[in-house]
């Protein structure tokens, strides 16, 4: 009998919730109090020290080192009040995740003894040795330095008792090593571009935020059931596993009550979020058994990410608390929902103005609509770029996958705004498009576009790309990615698209035409251009992958191929005109995440290797022995006669077992071979490549015949918790 199978599911099966008492006073009281945001600035930091910071967090201006120095102290002794006794350069490396080191406050004071220090200059930059970061090459030339430098935009947190700075992360020779450089540049490209365009219509705005809404998905498994599936704790998924009788077909677990060990950690996690100033909103089952989801609510982008990447190192840690392993891996488990993070974006002015919401007045929808083709005309330029910002070997398994926004990119409008697009497409300028005496434009449809549009746009879930009445939702972005990959280039984008447009019509009004004419005039052209990258069907459908095709999408699904949009030439000259990447960094993240990308299938590999040569095997010819040695001796108690009728379920049985068992084995040979094949290449995209064409590919082959043993070997010797375990048992 599997003796740890066993006893885990026994174990987790009397776990019991934990107690999670509200705390005492209400979240409005506590929101934010590991956190130095403008109160504690105000509090801890003399007047001019604050008012210069101020500027620096909302104008970018650079701070001196006296003001720095004034900060890094106030900090400090906020830090100690709250029990903090290190601090830390929080940052986040081209891994993917979070990476911290923590240095205590204390200093030798000289005399003896020691003291806490604090200085501008360890708040402000600091050079973390921390070489063995992914760079793709950038530091392996003459100079492995890499430094980080606090990012005033986003405020310092506590966490246990480390004070986290967040930073950005550069190579002494300035190129950016992590995913907030580029996502700060991409955001001042956005700023800078969408502004100049706001001016047509509101000359006092004078900057344009980029916000974020993610909402997070994930998995919850009991410690111990994962414990005893060295797949998930080595790859994050399961790597075989017959599929549970009852999974997800029932949809009885979506928007269903929540399990009450489920709502202890929820609560748990929501008092962590809202004290560290995360603005936890919404949380609920989700469609898959064991899966959840946590939305904030939405947040400008920098800090939106920021709590993104904070949230999945918490949970992580408050799911202990509880038992749990959170999941955060796109796709855990076969044959059920894998998990996402929405990613829902905006453009905000700082007049207060959602750019992407329709408004009350023509003048207003005027500006909505030139936001929004422009962001149509953007994703339709860049639809196989930012395929490739969502890319990973991870990712993968949900792209194209019959539950998960589909491997094209295309935008989704909805009913009511893909009529107006057409009216205007279709419009003869003077027909039409009226201007009344304030300069506002009157079309058929436009300027009534009505406002309950926000709560009424129709959803289509299998959109990529979808508009919902106030923010485009990009629906592709992984579980487990920093959001920052995805946003940079969405950002970027736009930014470059406007930039165009504002060009276009610039030079239209330079020839003398109308400013509102020239708008609608260019607009019209883009909404035949970008026609291609509109869809409001079904994207799961074959039809859709021939239209797609035909349409001239990107429809590539092999991510190392993906991964070449970084370096295509179109998309390196729009990086290198919004300043948001160098061609040298856009070489770098293309080789980075093709060594990642060939990493993990290698990890995958060689776990599936470990677990069938000596998990499922041994076990399964421990069995066939079982019935073998039944067979002899049924023959010898029955005779040669009758023991073909009596034993035959057993003769086949085993033999059964022997075909399953011979096709894992060559097939793992196999899967090796092609492994040190691709092992022996020297570049990185043709290794990834090779990875994913000669070794990922035997994956689900060995699975199979795995798991068909599961389906007959007997369930007290089989040693891998089962699905139906993994996912029902909480
Ligand atoms: P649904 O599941 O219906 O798509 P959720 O409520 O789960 O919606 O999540 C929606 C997310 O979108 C939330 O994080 C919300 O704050 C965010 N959001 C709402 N309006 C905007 C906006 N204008 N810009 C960016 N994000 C937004
Ligand atoms: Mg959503």
């Amino acid at each position: 009998m599997s003796e740890l199978r066993f006893k885990v599911v026994e174990e987790a099966i009397k776990r019991k919730a934990v107690c999670m008492p509200a705390p005492a006073e209400r979240a409005s009281e506590y929101f934010g109090m590991y956190v130095f945001n403008e109160d504690k600035m105000r509090k801890y930091l003399p007047k001019k020290t604050y008012e210069a910071l101020f500027e620096t967090m909302k104008h970018g201006k650079a701070l001196s080192r006296e003001i720095a120095d004034s900060v890094a102290s106030g900090m400090k002794q906020w830090a100690m009040d709250m029990g903090a006794t290190h601090y830390t350069h929080w940052f986040q490396p081209l891994t993917g995740g979070t990476a911290e080191k923590h240095d205590a406050f204390v200093e030798y004071d000289g005399k003896g003894g020691v003291i806490e220090e604090f200085s501008g200059k360890l708040l402000i930059q600091q050079e973390p040795d921390a070489s063995s970061f992914p760079s793709g090459g950038i530091r392996n030339t003459f100079e492995a330095r890499g430094y980080s430098a606090w990012d005033a935009t986003s405020p310092a947190f506590i966490v246990d008792t480390t004070l986290c700075i967040p930073t950005i992360f550069i190579a002494y020779t300035g190129e950016a090593l992590d995913y907030k450089v580029p996502l700060l540049r991409s955001l001042q490209a956005v700023d800078r571009a969408a502004t100049e365009v706001c001016r047509y219509f509101d000359p006092t705005v004078s900057k344009v935020y980029s916000y974020l809404g993610w909402e997070q998905e994930y998995f919850l498994v009991d410690e111990g059931l994962y414990a005893a599936r060295p797949d998930m704790v080595l790859t994050g998924r399961t790597l075989m596993g017959h599929e549970s009788a009852k999974n997800q077909q029932l949809e009885d677990h979506y928007f269903g009550a929540i399990p009450t060990r489920v709502m202890a950690f929820m609560k748990d996690l929501e008092y962590e979020c809202w004290k560290l100033g995360i603005p936890a909103k919404t949380r609920h089952n989700e469609v898959a058994p064991n899966q959840f989801e946590l939305a904030p609510i939405f947040e400008e982008t920098n800090l939106a990410n920021d709590h993104n990447l904070l949230l999945m190192s918490i949970m992580k840690k408050v799911a202990r608390r509880h038992c749990f392993r959170v999941i955060l891996h796109e796709k855990p488990f076969k044959g059920i929902n894998g998990s996402g993070k929405h990613n829902n974006w905006s453009l905000g002015t700082d007049t207060g103005v959602n750019l992407l919401s329709p408004g009350k007045t023509p003048q207003d929808n005027l500006q909505f609509i030139t936001f929004l083709v422009n962001v149509m005309m953007a994703v339709y330029k860049r639809n196989g770029l930012l395929k490739a910002s969502i890319a990973s070997a991870t990712n993968a398994h949900r792209l194209g996958a019959n539950e998960a926004p589909p491997a094209i990119i295309s935008v989704f409008l909805g009913r009511q705004i893909s009529a107006v697009l057409d009216k205007l497409a279709s419009s003869s300028c003077d027909d039409t498009i009226e201007f009344d005496d304030k300069c506002g434009f009157r079309m058929g449809g436009i300027d009534h576009i009505p406002e309950l549009l926000i709560d009424n746009t129709d959803r289509n879930r299998t959109s990529p790309f979808a508009f919902t009445g106030n923010r485009f939702e990009f629906r592709a972005v992984g579980s487990s990615d920093n959001c920052g990959g995805a946003m940079t280039v969405l950002n970027t984008a736009v930014a470059d698209q406007l930039a165009e447009f504002k060009e276009a019509v610039d030079t239209r009004v330079g020839k003398g035409e109308p400013k509102e004419q020239a708008i609608l005039s260019v607009l019209k052209a883009y909404v035949r251009e970008s026609a291609a990258v509109h869809f409001d069907g079904n994207g799961y459908t074959d039809e859709w992958k021939e239209e797609a095709l035909r349409r001239g999408l990107d429809c590539a699904v092999s991510v190392p191929e993906i991964i070449d949009q970084f370096v295509a030439p179109t998309h390196a000259e729009m990086f290198v005109r919004m300043g948001v990447l160098s061609s040298k960094e856009l070489h770098a993240r293309a080789e980075v995440k093709w060594e990642t990308y060939t990493k993990k299938i290698q990890i995958e590999a060689r776990v599936l290797g470990d677990l069938v040569m000596n998990h499922i095997l041994p076990v399964a010819s421990r069995y066939q022995g079982m019935l073998l040695d039944k067979a002899f001796k049924m023959k010898e108690l029955f005779g040669a006669d009758k023991f073909g009728s009596v034993a035959g379920q057993d003769m086949a049985l085993i033999e059964k077992i022997s075909v399953h068992m011979e096709k894992i084995q060559t097939l793992t040979e196999k899967m090796i071979e092609a492994r040190k094949v691709a092992n022996k290449i020297a570049s990185e995209r043709k290794k990834a490549i090779a990875y994913h064409d000669t070794v990922a590919v035997a994956f689900d082959e060995i699975r199979y015949h795995a798991d068909k043993l599961e389906e007959v070997v007997d369930n007290e010797m089989w040693p891998l918790p089962k699905y139906r375990e993994l996912l029902f048992v909480r």
